[in-house]
């Protein structure tokens, strides 16, 4: 099969990927053999090409928002079957047995994996994953729309979990990409007042079509104190902005994996009257499958900007540049 390899990573100007031929993968005994049919373009992985996530895997291939059909499994799998539209995602396995797992934390585990960096991902013509971590997806969606949901969607309904929002509370959301948008919208279906603080132009003007009740630059304040925020730019340096803008008691949850490093914070303006800064790591199954549920209730609609497989390098220098709004998706063209 083709697919693409991460061969040197460096900047995505230089072509740090490949489109090459691979075997297509054996599932193990727990997994799917699934036929890649679109995936996402997250961030994550223009981070995995670039070197800003060490290399866990030479030549590995990303891509973890794979919207696919079973196409073969290994002997211990049951319940999926050949033909079967699934989804595949970053969380690719954890040990189940540690202390994290053991209390619902499995985001946390120590010995998890995670597709498109400790294996091969999406950006091929077929993948596999473990079937205890293949997501059943929603009927009424198609794949373009679906694959987005899977990382970007997932990850910012557990930042949004993890911004402590209360109940009618008001929200800043720092960066509108792929996540953001998302997030907005469960946020406002359960009305919530979203302010969207982000450099682009064409991202605040989609803040605004979607129903958000002011967007500004980064840089500046929203038009009243926030409950809580989350950044999802991976700039450190907004995060002392962040923290001011929020109300006595607010979170500010940092939703990438990768950040800048953050300056230094003054106590009285950015951390006292009991502020909170919070990370977020990863996902459980749980909230995607919390997430996916919310999805169909609430008609969540990802802003998709669609690319040849094919042409997967293109969309990860314009997804660097920032060239289009929403979540870029790659259509398999390749078989
Ligand atoms: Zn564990
Ligand atoms: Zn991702």
């Amino acid at each position: 099969m083709r697919a693409w390899s991460v061969i040197e990573p460096g900047p995505v100007g230089a072509g740090p990927l490949r489109l090459v031929e691979k075997p297509v993968p054996v599932p193990g005994d727990d997994e799917l053999l699934v036929r890649v049919r679109a995936c996402g373009v997250c961030r994550t992985d223009l981070h995995v090409a670039e070197g800003d996530l060490p290399v866990r895997r030479p030549g590995v291939t990303p891509g973890h928002e794979v919207v696919g059909e079973v196409v073969g499994f290994g002997a211990a799998v049951g319940g999926f079957a050949v033909g079967e539209r699934v989804g595949v995602a970053w969380l690719r396995r954890t040990d189940g047995t540690c202390r994290y797992c053991a209390r619902g934390s499995e985001n946390l585990c120590p010995a998890s994996s995670y597709t498109g960096w400790d294996a091969d991902g999406g950006y091929a013509e077929y993948t596999t994953v473990p079937a205890a971590f293949a997501y059943r997806l929603p009927g009424g969606l198609d794949d373009v729309s679906l694959a987005p949901l899977l990382c970007a969607g997932i990850i910012g309904h557990r930042a949004l979990r993890r911004s402590a929002l209360p109940p009618g509370g008001r929200l800043g959301l720092y960066g509108f990409g792929g996540s953001a948008h998302l997030c907005a919208q469960v946020a406002m279906a359960e009305g919530a007042t979203v302010h969207v603080l982000t450099r682009g132009a064409d991202a605040r003007k989609l803040a605004l079509d979607l129903g958000a009740a002011s967007a500004r630059g980064p840089y500046e304040m929203p038009p009243e104190p926030l409950d809580s925020a989350i950044l999802f730019a991976p700039a450190g340096e907004l995060v002392p902005g962040a923290l001011r803008a929020l109300d006595r008691g607010g979170t500010l949850a940092i939703a990438g994996i990768h950040l800048s490093d953050v300056p230094g914070l003054r106590y009285e303006s950015e951390l006292f009257y009991e502020k909170q800064l919070r990370s977020v790591t990863s996902n459980t199954r749980e909230d995607g499958r919390e997430f996916l549920a919310l999805v169909a209730e609430h008609s969540v609609h990802a802003t998709t900007h669609s690319y040849p497989l094919s042409r997967a390098d293109e969309a990860l220098r314009d997804l660097a540049a920032g060239r289009f709004d929403g979540a870029a998706v790659l259509v398999n063209d390749l078989s």
